[in-house]
């Protein structure tokens, strides 16, 4: 390592305490020190490239070096670089990009809410379903219905909805009465043995069903959910789940708060995950993709129906008493309006679709190996799941940390990937080139081979 980087790292070492990350051994560890980012690949200080198969935290679908969103935020900073949307003001840039949104996403007669990342996003969904409620005469209706393995973000009440238990662990955080847990769709782990895909659908809804008459409808504000769950394992669900989802929970006064901080814009062949499932959401959250990540953006959409009842208590109450001084932000809006433009130029949806057939035959081709059990790719994104043997469906034993083993053996071969436990993650930029698909796919297998060999030396 160059004196340069040390310095660096030492810095980093001393100062930073890092999102989801063991501190101490992050002392010993020390940090892959990124400087710069070109199409899908990034670098790092020591001048090393990396292609970036997870566009970052599922978020740089342009990849790390498009101009023109680079531009729009250039020639915002010189003409409004900030302003909030407080007490009626607007600016030029967030009206449009409203009425953008409003037009892609699958709700009537839409509105947009702005935050700044996805867990502001989920915090706000969750404040206006009860918000809703409230207005419509039933301060009753408080708990959501959520599911095991759900990401949704790491403030104090996406944490608490959530149902990854490390995002919990060590917080005392307040008690989680108020959100009922039900299963995770997830086929693959889950299904008893020779349960169809149908049959193990049915077992999850009929689980629902329960959980709705058990507590009473009439105390349950909404559901929340990813179209895919992501941080939990990239696990889509089987086929019908959320139609028939959504037709349950109508049928009960029940709204269904759809979190598509990964996938809305495109990622699973439709501008929304909603689209792609069947789900019938009354509100949307979104993020990353939203501005592509080059600069800090989230949003919820909501159904007419839902803004029309908030409109009307903000009304009686004199305002609608939530909102961030960066909600609208200039810049974050002229950013994202220009990830539109791109989105639309490309056909985001239709390209994600044709990539997503590509990644579908070269994944089931590695997944020849005995070494890996299940694909799931839906649209352009993927998970791999690695098996210590695939007839009779055999885990690794957690202590083995295969999945960490591979993605640090794949970062030896100039790739990253994502584990979440066994489970690799691929979400590739949009503007992945064939070459460099190719390349992402030959860096996999070797990572393959290489955690192969690692567990014969450590057999
Ligand atoms: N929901 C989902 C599904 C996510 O994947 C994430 C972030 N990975 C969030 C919410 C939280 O987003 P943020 O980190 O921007 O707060």
């Amino acid at each position: 390592m160059t004196n340069y980087a040390t310095h660096l790292n030492a810095l980093d070492a001393r100062y930073h305490l890092h999102s989801q990350t063991n501190a101490v051994a992050h002392q010993s560890r020390g940090a892959l020190m990124l400087t710069g980012g070109r199409g899908v690949f990034v670098s790092d200080i020591q001048g090393r490239d990396y292609l970036e198969s997870m566009s970052g935290l599922w978020y740089a679908n342009l990849g790390f070096s498009n101009q023109r969103l680079t531009e729009a935020a250039h020639a915002q900073l010189q003409k409004l670089p900030a302003y909030h949307t407080f007490n009626h003001r607007s600016n030029d840039v967030c009206a449009q990009l409203s009425e953008q949104l409003a037009q892609i996403v699958p709700l009537d007669d839409a509105r947009i809410f702005y935050v700044n990342s996805g867990s502001e996003a989920i915090d706000s969904m969750v404040k206006m379903a009860w918000y809703y409620h409230m207005a419509k005469g039933q301060p009753n209706r408080r708990k959501i219905i959520s599911r095991e393995g759900a990401f949704h973000g790491s403030t104090i009440f996406g944490a608490v909805v959530g149902g990854l238990s490390h995002m919990k662990d060590g917080f005392n955080l307040p008690a989680t009465d108020g959100v009922v847990r039900v299963s995770r769709p997830s086929h693959f782990r889950e299904a008893e043995k020779g349960e169809t895909e149908a049959a193990y659908c049915d077992r999850l809804i009929a689980e629902i069903e329960d959980v709705i008459a058990a507590h009473g409808a009439e105390s349950i504000a909404a559901m929340i959910a990813e179209p895919i769950i992501g941080a939990g394992g990239v696990l889509t669900p089987p086929k019908g789940y959320f139609s028939r989802l959504s037709a349950l929970l109508q049928s009960h006064g029940i709204l269904l708060l759809m979190d598509e901080v990964i996938c809305g814009f495109g990622r699973t062949g439709n501008w929304f995950g909603s689209q792609t499932f069947g789900a019938q959401p009354d509100m949307i959250a979104m993020a990353k993709g939203l501005t592509a990540g080059y600069i800090p953006m989230g949003a919820v959409a909501l159904s007419g129906a839902v803004y029309d009842a908030i409109a009307a208590q903000s009304d009686q109450l004199g305002v609608f008493g939530h909102g961030f001084t960066y909600s609208g932000h200039p810049t974050a809006s002229a950013v994202a309006l220009a990830a539109l433009e791109q989105y639309h130029e490309m056909k985001a949806p239709a390209l994600t679709a044709r990539r997503g057939q590509d990644l579908t035959r070269a994944l089931e081709a590695l997944a020849t190996d005995d070494m890996i059990g299940e694909v799931r790719v839906e649209g352009f994104i993927a998970g791999i799941e690695l098996v210590a043997d695939k007839a009779s469906r055999t885990f690794f034993a957690p202590e083995l940390a295969v999945g960490r083993r591979f993605e640090n053996n794949a970062l030896r071969e100039g790739l990253i990937v994502r584990n979440m436990g066994d489970t690799i993650a691929i979400c590739p930029p949009y503007i992945i080139s064939d070459d460099e698909f190719d390349l992402m796919i030959t860096r996999l297998r070797a990572a393959l081979m290489t955690t192969r060999a690692d567990l014969h030396t450590a057999a």
